[in-house]
């Protein structure tokens, strides 16, 4: 009867939260020994000119390389990294390690060619007090030119901490580093708000690149945030950019940037040198065809 199923299905919902209970506090034991064993690696993902012809930065993302469950991408750890603020050890190790390895890249094949490296940010970690002078000594560790590079920031938090937003970014803008707003167009920030941050870039969410080209609603509301972000006269990166016909109407729509697996997915930083010299040896067009192997 009608109670009984309800009272199983109490029963069967409870279990289900207690096992949930158990697995969250499992992950963040796990997580903490992570963190001391050095589990995690940070990967790189190029992000290409407007054409999809020159390599002219990465992001770096983090992984974690566990010793049973092999590769655990971020979507499956961060939130209870957040939840119990190991989230900022986790981002400092990503900027120090993303800033070692271009360290290591510049004086080995990158030399001088203009390349930024994004790293990710979670807002708490970029408003707590002592960010900027966390952020000023990594880079003179590693000798990094600040406008090499950008912190990418998701919009949401930033807002509900507006003025202390607004004087922490302008302190790394006037360091030389340029923050970019993420996943652009799926938070709920006040576009006049967001106008008067110093912020140089947006990265329109991947979600918006669903049925572009083919489908006539999809492809318009992309055509029409691109124009947007321009017209505010934002540097704009088109994330998740999986097909050349995607490639082709960023570009004519006037992206300055595009990243997605169409040119290659996160890999590390070995793979990443391989790519980065074949794409120096190889006639460019072709880094999309290597990059997609990998
Ligand atoms: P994000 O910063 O928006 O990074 C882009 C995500 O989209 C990456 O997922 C990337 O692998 C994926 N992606 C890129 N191109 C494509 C594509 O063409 N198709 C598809 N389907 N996906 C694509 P990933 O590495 O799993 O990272 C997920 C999110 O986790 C990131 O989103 C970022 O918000 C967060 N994250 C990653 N690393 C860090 C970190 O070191 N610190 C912080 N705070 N967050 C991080
Ligand atoms: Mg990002
Ligand atoms: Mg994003
Ligand atoms: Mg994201």
């Amino acid at each position: 009867c009608a109670k009984e199923k309800g009272q199983n299905s109490f029963h069967y919902f409870s279990d289900e939260l207690q096992t949930k209970a158990e697995r969250r506090i499992q992950l963040e034991s796990e997580l903490r020994i992570a963190l001391e064993q050095q589990q995690f690696e940070v990967y790189f993902q190029p992000k290409l000119d407007n054409a999809g012809e020159k390599i002219v930065g990465a992001e770096a993302l983090v992984r974690w390389i566990h010793p049973e469950r092999g590769i655990i991408a971020p979507g499956d750890f961060l939130d209870i990294a957040q939840e119990c603020d190991l989230i900022f050890q986790i981002d400092d190790f990503v900027l120090q390690s993303a800033c070692q390895t271009l360290n290591h890249w510049r004086k080995s094949f990158l030399s001088d060619t203009p390349f930024k490296m994004a790293v990710n940010l979670t807002t708490s970690q970029l408003l707590s007090d002592n960010f900027s002078q966390k952020l000023s000594r990594v880079l003179h560790q590693y000798r990094i030119n600040p406008s090499d590079i950008e912190l990418e920031i998701v919009e949401n938090e930033l807002m509900s901490n507006y003025d202390k937003a607004i004087k922490v970014i302008r302190g790394i803008s006037n360091m030389g580093a340029s923050i970019a707003i993420d996943d652009f167009g799926t938070g709920y920030s006040s576009l006049s708000y967001l106008k008067a941050l110093p912020v140089q870039t947006l990265k329109i969410d991947r979600s918006f690149l669903q049925g572009v080209p083919s489908s006539e609603p999809d492809a318009r509301l992309l055509k029409a945030l691109i124009q947007l972000a321009l017209t505010m006269n934002y540097y704009v990166v088109v994330e998740g950019v999986e097909t050349k016909q995607q490639l082709e109407f960023c570009n004519n729509y006037g992206a300055h940037s595009l990243q997605g697996f169409f040119f290659s997915k996160p890999i590390d930083a070995e793979a990443f040198e391989q790519l980065y010299q074949n794409y120096l040896t190889s006639n460019t067009s072709a880094l999309g065809s290597i990059a997609c192997k990998s």
